[in-house]
């Protein structure tokens, strides 16, 4: 972070990700010789996200922007309540999830004037599935958002039928 000092002509850029690669990136650090990259455990993961986004949010400014890459409501929750009452910059910190899930968490930060990002992963449909794979077999938590998601979208459905008078569902 010495590279933020005014004097440096250069700025700092992070996507600020859980990550995806548990399995692979302690596999790599095994081969590697390296020590283990990975936290003990979900808690230590979560609350390693959360310290490093108030220690970007403390250094965001025009030479720091950061993006809190989350479908977490809690470390998105810290960031806005964080942001609130330092009174930071909106411009410097945004959001992002990946593109067809979360909507119910892109679409509110939207509608508060966040910048909300949301990833799309583009390619011929055999490069894309591995990926898509990958992420519904190691990330658990995406696939209950998307239950979650799919819930809400039921109970809207049925709230605009009603509202246009349709009763039997
Ligand atoms: C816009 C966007 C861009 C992304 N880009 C990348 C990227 O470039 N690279 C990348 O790797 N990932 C990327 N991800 C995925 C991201 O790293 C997470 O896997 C995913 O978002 C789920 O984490 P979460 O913060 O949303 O919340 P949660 O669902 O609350 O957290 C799940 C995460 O917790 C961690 N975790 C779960 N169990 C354990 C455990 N036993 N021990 C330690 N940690 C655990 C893992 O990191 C897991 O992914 C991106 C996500 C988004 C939304």
């Amino acid at each position: 972070m010495g590279l933020l000092r005014e004097s440096v002509d250069v700025c700092f850029g992070a996507k600020l990700v859980r990550g995806a690669y548990m399995l692979q990136e302690r596999q790599r650090a095994q081969q590697m010789g390296l020590p283990d990259p990975i936290c003990a455990d979900y808690s230590a993961t979560s609350a390693n996200y959360d310290k490093v986004s108030c220690f970007l949010l403390d250094r965001s400014g025009p030479r720091c922007h950061f993006i809190a890459a989350t479908h977490n409501e809690e470390s998105i929750r810290l960031v806005i309540h964080r942001m609130e009452d330092e009174k930071a910059d909106r411009r410097f910190v945004s959001f992002g999830q990946l593109y067809g899930m979360c909507d119910q968490i892109s679409n509110p930060l939207a509608e508060r004037g966040f910048a909300v990002y949301k990833s799309v992963p583009y390619g011929t449909l055999p490069e894309v599935l591995p990926y898509l794979a990958r992420r519904a077999l190691e990330n658990k938590g995406v696939l209950k958002g998307a239950r979650k998601e799919h819930a809400l979208l039921v109970k809207e459905l049925k709230t605009r039928l009603l509202h246009r008078g349709v009763t039997a569902l």
